[in-house]
Order: structure tokens, then sequence, then C-alpha cells
């Protein structure tokens, strides 16, 4: 899923000359709405797409701890002031006016996923640093739809 998912944006990363990479893709089993955790995880490597500068690179993996798929996308971007950390994941929300206008986008990006990862009962957080980059780590329950 995820490797599939990445090929629509390759180009768009490459014209950036981002290097996405994958590393340690553990193979798991998980009931999910395929098509609505396409868009969540687009919209986050979307975004480490965006607000990283040329030459950066993405880091993707993916494993299990306990009951959880734990997805991992770590950016070496321009990163997230810690006073809006807090907003970011609210709808309309972006960081700055001038960060704003260069890239463009709507700031529902993170809203929309956060829906899509707590539809599926699971939890998104995030990490960051100004200038340095930013990880986003989704966690994701193994066994929804058996214990509702
Ligand atoms: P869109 O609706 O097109 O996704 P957006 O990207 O501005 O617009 P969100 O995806 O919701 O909106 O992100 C909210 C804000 O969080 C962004 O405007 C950006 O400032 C900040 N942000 C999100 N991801 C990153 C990242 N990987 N690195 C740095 N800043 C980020
Ligand atoms: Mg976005």
């Amino acid at each position: 899923l995820l490797e599939k998912l990445i090929r629509p944006l390759k180009p768009l990363a490459d014209k950036k000359q981002i290097d996405i990479d994958f590393v340690n893709l553990e193979k798991v089993q998980i009931q999910l709405d395929r098509i609505k955790i396409q868009q969540a995880l687009t919209n986050i490597i979307n975004n480490a797409i965006k607000y990283t500068p040329e030459g950066g690179k993405i880091k993707i993996s993916l494993y299990t701890e306990h009951d959880e798929v734990i997805i991992k996308i770590q950016d070496n971007g321009i990163g997230i002031p810690e006073e809006s950390l807090p907003y970011i994941f609210e709808r309309f929300y972006r960081v700055d006016k001038a960060r704003a206008r260069k890239t463009g986008g709507t700031g529902l990006g993170l809203a929309i996923t956060k829906q899509i990862i707590e539809l599926h009962q699971g939890k998104i957080e995030v990490i960051s640093q100004l200038n340095k980059g930013t990880t986003f780590y989704i966690y994701l329950p193994q066994n929804i739809g058996l214990n509702g």
C-alpha cells in the first residue's frame, strides 16, 4: 500500500530532488479503509515534500509494537515552530502567512488526516524542530472491527 501510494508523488519529489526512502517496511496484516488511509498518508507525505527544501530527505517506516501498526514519516525540512504544534491538526490552520503564500494550500490536509486516523481508532502524533525537520507517527490498532 505504501509503495503504491508513493508512485504518484514521485514526480513531485523528483522535481525537488527529494529522496523518499523506505527504512524498515514490516509486512503486516491490518483491516483498514484503503481509500481513506491512502488519502491520510498522501496528505502527510505531500506535506513532507512541500515543506522540505530541495535536496532533502524523507524516510518512511512501518513496524508493529504491541497490537499497533506504527507508520513513521520523517522529513528534514523547515519544521514547525513549537507554538504552532498544538494547532496544526485544526481546520484551516497554516503556520504563517509568508509560508502559506509561498506554498499554497488550504490548511485542511492534516485535519482530514486526523479524522481518518481516528475513524480507525488510531492516533497521530508529531515531533518537530524548526529548520531541522518533522516526524509524524501514525498509530493504528491491528484489531479494529473485531472489538468494535
Ligand atoms: P493543504 O490543505 O493543501 O494540505 P496545508 O498543507 O497548508 O494545506 P495541512 O496539511 O493541514 O495544511 O498542514 C497545516 C500546516 O502545518 C501547514 O500549513 C504547514 O505550515 C505545517 N506543516 C504540515 N506538515 C509539515 C511538515 N512536514 N513540515 C513543516 N511544516 C508542516
Ligand atoms: Mg497539507
